[in-house]
Order: structure tokens, then C-alpha cells, then sequence
């Protein structure tokens, strides 16, 4: 019998550094240095290594990878445990080697890259020197792949790529691309879509803009629209076998979700604790706004949601961690991914509500965060495609009745009692 929920000690303390380490040296880092991924920013780069090198003696980078890679490789438990108190601080994934959606990237490389191509790409991105990008959404199309018309056709020494992307996560900073292009348009889409690494230096690849969220100026995001116009690459920018875009692509985007989800149980956990500070600090008609009933159901719901969605990523993890499969663990990260984005909205929204004035403003980061619930809706897909896997896989697991009547139909029910019970119930009736 196992059904524990304790943290080892000795993990523990690993957590306890984790969480003084990131609140003194990283939280402050986003109010003085720019964008994580901007490898080209030598003053934030020169700032952020000695963190990096004291995350590496602790034995703390890239623990979504195992030893094999550089990483801890303590599963994914252990890495929920740790990305909670990660996803508290906009630089804490770089600074832990473990930022999407480079973690995703690594992990595609590693496990369908050439010896060649991970030498090349996948050892400086794990080693934090360069930004990916992973190239799959289409302006017309996102939700649904099968709809994609990016091309890849073979020519003499190699493949030729034509198409657009849009919404491709640091584009502007990449050194490389993960491009899911079709590459046999006779086959379902599911056995024609091949996945190309495609250095960015590559001629043909240009971005057209820099889509931002929420607030931010036109063309200054980090989401590109990106153009590949006759874009040449050899065989080798091959990733995986020619075909498996769809497979690579649910293993990239199984560990994505639930990485994502360990971040925002950290988000989600400080906008709770804004909420509290609140409500024991401001005074409204005579006591604290935390002495009022209404406060006190928003502090309640918050936290029962909260801890709802904390154990269900937690047992996840586990899960993932038992089958090492992500197959079999689909309608739990499924499940998850749809839990996120409410749990994220519902607790940011009463936090910012309670700030009154102060938490609509640009003084407080409530905005950013409802946007971040939005963006946790689509990204890797929107709520309702998760909703169906949940339901499908459900459902799987019935069997359906013969005839009218369902297998709780109490007269039915106590017809077959009846029948089953009556030679017993007889002969105590004779004997009383
Ligand atoms: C911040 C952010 C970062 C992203 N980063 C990347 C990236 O790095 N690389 C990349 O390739 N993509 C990226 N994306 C794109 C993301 O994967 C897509 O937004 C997502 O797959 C949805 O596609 P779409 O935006 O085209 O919406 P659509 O496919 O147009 O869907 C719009 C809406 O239609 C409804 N809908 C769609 N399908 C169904 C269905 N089957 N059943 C019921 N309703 C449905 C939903 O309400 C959905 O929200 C990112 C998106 C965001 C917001």
C-alpha cells in the first residue's frame, strides 16, 4: 500500500533552496534585463550564467532530461515539484535550463534525433547557448494539423520547403526550426506530414512579424509569423522517420502540457498569496477586507481549486512517471490541460478584483496573468479538443446495456434481487 503524499526530506531541502534561490537572485531579474530568450543580450547572458553555473554544481539543470543529457533525470514528480517553484519568476526555467519551448524541443531530439543532429542542435540548446522554435501552427489553420499545407518535397540532394507558420514561439530569437511540413500529399495526413529541422540561417526563411499578447506593441511579441519560400535543406534536416510528424508531435506536446501545468500551479500559487496579503491588509468599514464573508469565499474557493488542480497534476507526474508512456497517460493531461486555464483565470480574477483600482492597473501583473489563463486555453491546442479526449478515452471504458432499461433501473434491479435472494429469504422467513 502506497498512497503517499509526503516530499522525501532530502528533496525537500532541494526545494527549500529552490525557492530562496529564485525569490532573492531570479524574481528580480525581470524588472532589470529583457527577454529570456534574446541569446544575442550579453549584459542579461553575463548576469545569468553564474546563476546558471550554481543551478548545475546544486545538480539542478535540466531536470526534465536524464543523465544521458546532462539532465537529473529524477522523473516527473520530482520536476512537478520543482517547476512549481520555477513558475513563480518569468527567468527561473532559463536560469534552470527548462524553459519551453526549448524543453519540448530537447525532447524530440533526443529521442528521434541522429547522432549528428543532436551534436549539433540539441547539445548547445541543452547547454543553454541558443533559442529554438517549433514551427507547426498555419494562419488558417491550428487546432486542426490535418489542415496544414506547408510543403516539403524532395528534390535531388535534399527537401524543398514552402509555406507559412504562424504563432511560432521565438522565432526572432531561434537558431533552428522544427517545421512540420507535408511531405506526400497522397497519404492521410496522419502518415504524409514529416517534421525538418531548419537552421534559421537557412535562405528562404524570413519572419514577417513578431505577434505579441494581450497589450503588447504591434510587431514587438515573441509569436512569428514566419515565411519558408523555397526553403533547401538536406536529408539529414530530416527529424525522425519521413511520416511521423503527427507521432514526434504528441510526444512534444504531451510533456509541453503537463510542464506548463507544474509552472502554473507556481502562478497560480502567487496570485493566491496577492490575494491573502490583501485581504489582511486592507481596511474597509471598520476591519479587514479578509473579515468580510464574500473575501472569505473568494479566499475558500481559490484555495480548494488550487489544491484540486495541485494534486491533480501531482498525480500526473506520477502517472507518467510509472508507464513512462505518454500514450497511457492522454486523458490525465488532457484532463489537466483543461483545468488550467479556469483554475489560472478564476484565482488571478478574484486576486485582481480585491486590489480594486490597483489591480486593473499596470502596477500590478493580474493583466499579464489573465492573459497567460487565455494563452494556457490554446496553446498546444484549445480547451474543447482536451475535452473530447477526456470524454473519448471515458468512455472507452463503458460497455453498453442490452435492452431499455439501464443497469441502475431500481424495479429491475430489485426484480433480480428478488430472484437471487428468494430461496434465501424464504427459508429465514420459515425458521422466524
Ligand atoms: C502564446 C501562444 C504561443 C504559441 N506557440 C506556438 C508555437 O510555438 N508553435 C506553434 O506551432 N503554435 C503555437 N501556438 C499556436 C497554438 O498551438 C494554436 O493557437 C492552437 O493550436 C489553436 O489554433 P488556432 O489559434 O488556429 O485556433 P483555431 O484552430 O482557429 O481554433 C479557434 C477556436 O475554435 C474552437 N475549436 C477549434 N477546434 C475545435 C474542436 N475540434 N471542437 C470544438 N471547438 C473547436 C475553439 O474554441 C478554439 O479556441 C501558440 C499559441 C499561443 C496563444
Amino acid at each position: 500500500m502506497s498512497w503517499d503524499f509526503e516530499t522525501d526530506p532530502d528533496f525537500q531541502r532541494e526545494l527549500d533552496w529552490v525557492n530562496e534561490f529564485v525569490a532573492t537572485q531570479v524574481e528580480p531579474l525581470e524588472f532589470v534585463l529583457g527577454d529570456p530568450y534574446d541569446k544575442s543580450d550579453r549584459v542579461a547572458e553575463a548576469t545569468v550564467q553564474p546563476l546558471r553555473e550554481q543551478v548545475k554544481q546544486r545538480g539542478l539543470w535540466a531536470c526534465h532530461l536524464g543523465p544521458e543529457l546532462g539532465g537529473a533525470g529524477f522523473g516527473q514528480l520530482k520536476l512537478a515539484l520543482l517547476n512549481e517553484c520555477l513558475g513563480r519568476a518569468l527567468w527561473a526555467p532559463s536560469v534552470f535550463g527548462c524553459q519551453a519551448p526549448d524543453s519540448g524541443n530537447a525532447e524530440i531530439l533526443a529521442r528521434f534525433g541522429s547522432p549528428e543532429q543532436k551534436a549539433r542542435f540539441l547539445r548547445p540548446l541543452l547547454d543553454g547557448e541558443i533559442t529554438s522554435c517549433y514551427s507547426m501552427t498555419e494562419v488558417h489553420a491550428g487546432a486542426d494539423p490535418t489542415l496544414f499545407v506547408t510543403s516539403a518535397k524532395r528534390s535531388v540532394d535534399g527537401w524543398v520547403i514552402d509555406g507559412e507558420k504562424w504563432f511560432s514561439t521565438n522565432a526572432r530569437y531561434a537558431a533552428f526550426f522544427i517545421v512540420m511540413a507535408v511531405s506526400n500529399p497522397e497519404v492521410s495526413p496522419y502518415a504524409g506530414m514529416s517534421m525538418f529541422i531548419v537552421p534559421a540561417e537557412t535562405p528562404g526563411v524570413s519572419i514577417v512579424r513578431n505577434s505579441g499578447v494581450g497589450t503588447e506593441p504591434e510587431d514587438e511579441g515573441s509569436h512569428g509569423y514566419v515565411r519558408f519560400d523555397h526553403v533547401r535543406v538536406p536529408d539529414e534536416c530530416l527529424l525522425g522517420d519521413e511520416g511521423a510528424a503527427f507521432a514526434i508531435a504528441q510526444t512534444r506536446l504531451g510533456g509541453g502540457r503537463i510542464h506548463h501545468a507544474m509552472r502554473t500551479v507556481g502562478l497560480v500559487r502567487s496570485a493566491f498569496d496577492m490575494m491573502c496579503e490583501r485581504a489582511v491588509s486592507r481596511h474597509i468599514r471598520g476591519g479587514r477586507l479578509g473579515d468580510l464573508q464574500m473575501t472569505q469565499e473568494r479566499v475558500a474557493d481559490s484555495w480548494i481549486q488550487m489544491e484540486q488542480f495541485r494534486l491533480l497534476v501531482l498525480r500526473t507526474a506520477w502517472l507518467i512517471d510509472k508507464y513512462n508512456d505518454y500514450r497511457k497517460v492522454r486523458k490525465d493531461i488532457a484532463a489537466v490541460k483543461v483545468a488550467m486555464p479556469v483554475v489560472l483565470h478564476d484565482v488571478v480574477q478574484r486576486a485582481m478584483h480585491l486590489h480594486g483600482a490597483l489591480g486593473i492597473s499596470n502596477e500590478m501583473p493580474f493583466s499579464t496573468m489573465m492573459v497567460s489563463a487565455e494563452i494556457m486555453a490554446l496553446a498546444d491546442g484549445p480547451t474543447e479538443v482536451h475535452k473530447v479526449t477526456v470524454a473519448r478515452q471515458i468512455l472507452r471504458e463503458y460497455e453498453p446495456i442490452d435492452g431499455a432499461w439501464p443497469s441502475a433501473h431500481l424495479p429491475t434491479r430489485r426484480e433480480a434481487a428478488l430472484a437471487a435472494l428468494s430461496r434465501t429469504l424464504d427459508h429465514a422467513a420459515a425458521e422466524h
